[in-house]
This record gives structure tokens, C-alpha cells and sequence, in this order.
């Protein structure tokens, strides 16, 4: 196996992983140093299970392979088949909109109803989801670029959404196309060139500069999509493993599994699918599409970034 192979399949492993972690996690308080959780543990689904995040990846993973370049149409229709399954999971922003388009309201204008609700609503969805692009465009920057944005338009149109799925997808990039011998140095100029190159607000920037520099009492790690990005990257920065890193982003609770989704895509592109500890590569499952019957398991994920990463 290359490097660039393991590390494109550490980040579908690690989104999924980070997912299935931070599942039992979610909507929690915080958790102390000394009751941290390192292990798979039942929650709201049976430990291991992943959850809304990744089964909305997988929607876009599988749309990819579908049709290349991304056919929004094509998206459009696998989301709202995912929304009428009923999920388990679904975030507040990501069920309104999905309903008005599956009640006939053209897409954006769905978006645009469900955004005046709440002007100032920029959660997370979109950018939980976006690493299927990341691995499907590791050869092509522009076209990561341009689907990154189609695939949060579809439902988060709020700039810093769209503007945090593509920093997100951009880091994954150049943390593929690193040649840095340290991790900490590839992460450094991973992050520095993704920023150069999106348009963050002003406050965004700030929360990613400051993200390192943060004590776990100071990250909030809500649904807003800043937050996740300021935990993703503050864990991956505070530490110096696969496993550190995503023990210590699920335990801020809350958003754990969002958070541990984001965190665990871009520790899987930085230390690559062999650091991923084996008792959570072994334990991670769910079933998509949901009621199907169709069960996902770590072999499933390695085999879906390898058909993405040939798909150029
Ligand atoms: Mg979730």
C-alpha cells in the first residue's frame, strides 16, 4: 500500500470512526480528564453504530460514483430518499430544508426559506459530510472546489457553511500531497494554505488561527459550523496520534460525533488508515441506505475510498 493510499483511506475509516465514537457522546456535557471515553460505547445506536454524518457522506460517495463530476440532481434525489428513511439522526437545518424539497419547493428556494427562519444559522451539515470530494478529487483542486460548494448549496448555503466544507476539504488536500517528514509541520502548512486560499469571514479566521492555543473549556463544540472546525482543528493540533486526537475531540461532548467525524477525516489524512487503533477500525458498522439491509464495515469504507481515489 503507497502512503497517499493509506492516507486516502484513513480518511474515510477516520471520518467514519470519529462518527461511530462520538455517537454515545452527543448532546452531552463535557467530560473530565479522568472519565475520558476511549472506547466504542452504546449510546442512542449500539456502540460502533456511525451515524446521520456518515450516511450523508455515503450519499455523496455514492453519487460520485454515479455520476461524474457531481450531478447535483442526483445528489438532490439521494438525500431526500436518505430523509424519507427516517433516520435516527438528522440535524434540525438538514430535516427542514429536505422536507420542502421532497414536498415539490425547488431547491433553492427550500434553502432560502428554511436560511430566513434563522439569518444567522450556519450549522455544520455540510461540512460533515464533504470528505467523499476530498478523496474523489485528490488530483484536482479546482473541481474540489467547485463540488465542495455544489454540495453545501444543496442545504447550507450560509457562506461560513460553505466557506468550512471547503477549508475542510482543502486541508485534507494538502495534508494527501504533504512531503513534510513531522506531522506537526504538515498539518501547520496544510492549514496555512487552506486558509490563504478561502474567503473566511473575519471571525472564522480568527476561531482557526486561536483554535490551537484553546483549553477544552473554552470550545463550546455546538452544531455551528465554526465550532466544529475550531475543535476538529485544536484536537489534531494538541496532539500527536490518530487515537489522541479523537479521545480528546469526542469528550468535549455535545457535537461530539460531528466533531469526531471532522476531527477523524483529517487525522486519517495525516497519519494514514495504519494509525487508526484496530479495536475501533474493527468496531465501527451502520447500515446504508437505512432499512435496507445493507450493512458497512471497515473493509466497505477501504474499498469506497479506493473506487473515489480512482475515479479521476
Ligand atoms: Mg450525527
Amino acid at each position: 500500500m503507497t502512503d497517499l493510499q493509506d492516507r486516502l483511506r484513513g480518511i474515510a475509516v477516520g471520518a467514519a470512526v470519529g462518527d461511530a465514537l462520538g455517537m454515545p457522546l452527543e448532546f452531552h456535557p463535557p467530560r473530565a480528564e479522568y472519565e475520558r471515553v476511549s472506547e466504542m460505547l452504546d449510546g442512542p445506536l449500539p456502540a460502533g453504530c456511525f451515524t446521520d454524518d456518515t450516511e450523508m457522506a455515503l450519499a455523496l460517495a455514492e453519487s460520485l460514483l454515479a455520476a461524474s463530476p457531481l450531478d447535483a440532481h442526483d445528489l438532490i434525489g439521494r438525500f431526500v430518499i436518505w430523509y424519507r428513511s427516517h433516520p435516527e439522526d438528522i440535524g434540525i437545518h438538514t430535516s427542514a430544508v429536505l422536507a420542502k424539497i421532497d414536498a415539490g419547493v425547488p431547491v433553492t428556494e427550500a434553502v432560502r426559506q428554511v436560511q430566513a427562519l434563522e439569518p444567522d444559522s450556519a450549522g455544520n451539515g455540510s461540512l460533515m459530510r464533504a470528505w467523499p470530494i476530498a478523496i474523489a478529487r485528490h488530483n484536482n483542486e479546482s473541481l474540489l472546489a467547485a463540488e465542495t460548494h455544489i454540495q453545501s448549496e444543496i442545504t447550507h448555503a450560509h457562506p461560513d457553511c460553505t466557506n468550512g466544507s471547503l477549508l475542510f476539504n482543502l486541508i485534507l488536500y494538502h495534508l494527501l500531497h504533504s512531503s513534510e517528514h513531522s506531522t506537526d509541520a504538515a498539518l501547520r502548512l496544510a492549514i496555512t494554505r487552506a486558509v490563504d486560499q478561502v474567503s473566511l469571514g473575519e471571525d472564522f479566521a480568527v476561531v482557526v488561527n486561536l483554535a490551537p492555543l484553546r483549553q477544552a473549556v473554552d470550545l463550546k463544540n455546538s452544531g455551528w459550523v465554526c465550532h466544529t472546525i475550531e475543535s476538529a482543528l485544536w484536537a489534531v493540533q494538541t496532539t500527536r496520534s490518530f487515537e489522541e486526537a479523537l479521545v480528546r475531540v469526542v469528550n468535549l461532548g455535545n457535537d461530539a460525533d460531528t466533531a469526531g467525524a471532522v476531527a477523524g477525516a483529517i487525522a486519517g489524512a495525516l497519519y494514514g488508515l495504519s494509525h487508526i487503533p484496530q479495536r475501533w477500525r474493527q468496531a465501527v458498522h451502520g447500515e446504508y441506505p437505512i432499512r435496507t439491509g445493507k450493512l458497512w464495515f471497515e473493509q466497505d469504507f477501504i474499498q469506497l475510498a479506493d473506487r473515489l481515489a480512482a475515479l479521476e
